[in-house]
């Protein structure tokens, strides 16, 4: 039987270490982190339609529908790709990731689109060959088709699975200022004295499933390098409940806290929820994407 539609859940990350090596001559950036899907989900149907024109909706009114929709790019890229005579699609986000927020909500929507015409193709291409197609649409989409705990290289497209992070409580808040991620790399370029982080003790921390370690050293190069709003009374308060450790993901502004414990872990998020309205609870988990 023909499948017609296909809806995933498509999970969020935080960068649990952000580093940047160099800059490259193409001007991206030469990247190390270490990545950690957790459970805060944009659902994303995309269905086969009538005609060829790809249409999107989305539950949030922020999020441009048009050909700049990542989830869109991932469509073309996808047609392209397989070689496969384009048709009309009807995509729905759900979007419950907060956007730009540091925590790949649009690369989420991109990975859950190239999963779900996999299917709807009947294409069987493995996770190698979809992230072929995602990194073309950003450089987080491999990671998001992937998912799980993953040290990600270059420009995050390099992907080496690690053990799954221990179950803890991630608190996440996410300031309502954004951060423009063109311009947080631009202030690597042109920054001097930057203190590189502790890699490869945070690669041995994982590669051990060593939890205090990781916690230890969750740093983000970024928070050198921008102004956040909130940042700082954010990270006190996640300090003040007992956060095992506070940082920023991506090139922010959402700061998360880790916790090993939920009662901490909740009283941390109410007593944010005076100063950042988006605050969640949420846990790790070991998959990017979830057909339901
Ligand atoms: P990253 O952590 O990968 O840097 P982010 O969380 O900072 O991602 P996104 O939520 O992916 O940022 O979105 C950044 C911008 O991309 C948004 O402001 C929006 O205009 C545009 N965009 C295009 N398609 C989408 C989508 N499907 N979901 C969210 N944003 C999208």
């Amino acid at each position: 039987m023909t499948i017609m539609k296909v809806t995933y859940k498509a999970a969020a990350k935080i960068n649990l270490m952000l580093d940047i090596l160099t800059r490259l001559d193409n001007g991206y950036h030469s990247l190390f982190m270490l990545m950690q899907s957790v459970g805060l989900y944009d659902t994303v149907s995309v269905e086969k339609a009538e005609g060829d024109e790809i249409t999107i909706t989305c539950s949030q009114d922020k999020i441009p529908c048009d050909r700049s929709n990542i989830a869109y790019k991932a469509a073309v890229a996808f047609f392209k790709a397989t070689d496969i005579e384009p048709c009309g699609l009807n995509i729905h986000i759900e979007k419950d990731i907060p956007f730009a927020a540091g925590m790949a909500g649009g690369s989420a929507d991109g990975a859950a689109v190239i999963a779900a015409l996999n299917d709807i193709f009947e294409t069987d291409l493995s996770n190698q060959q979809l992230c072929g197609i995602g990194v073309k649409v950003g450089a987080d989409v491999p990671f998001c088709l992937t998912g799980g705990t993953m040290l990600a290289q270059n420009i995050g497209e390099i992907l080496s699975p690690l053990p799954p992070l221990e179950d803890c409580y991630i608190v996440l808040a996410k300031p309502d200022r954004g951060v423009s991620t063109k311009e947080a790399y631009g202030a690597f370029d042109t920054a001097v004295n930057i203190r590189h982080l502790d890699t490869c003790g945070m690669l041995y921390a994982a590669s051990e499933g060593n939890f205090e370690g990781i916690c230890k050293r969750c740093k983000n190069v970024f928070e050198q390098l921008i102004e956040v709003p909130e940042r700082v009374p954010i990270k006190s308060i996640l300090n003040r409940h007992g956060a095992l450790c506070a940082c920023m993901s991506g090139s922010g502004p959402t700061v998360y806290g880790i916790f090993d414990d939920e009662s901490k872990a909740q009283a941390a998020v109410s007593n944010l929820k005076s100063i950042c309205k988006n605050s969640y609870i949420t846990k790790p988990v070991t998959t990017g994407l979830e057909r339901i």
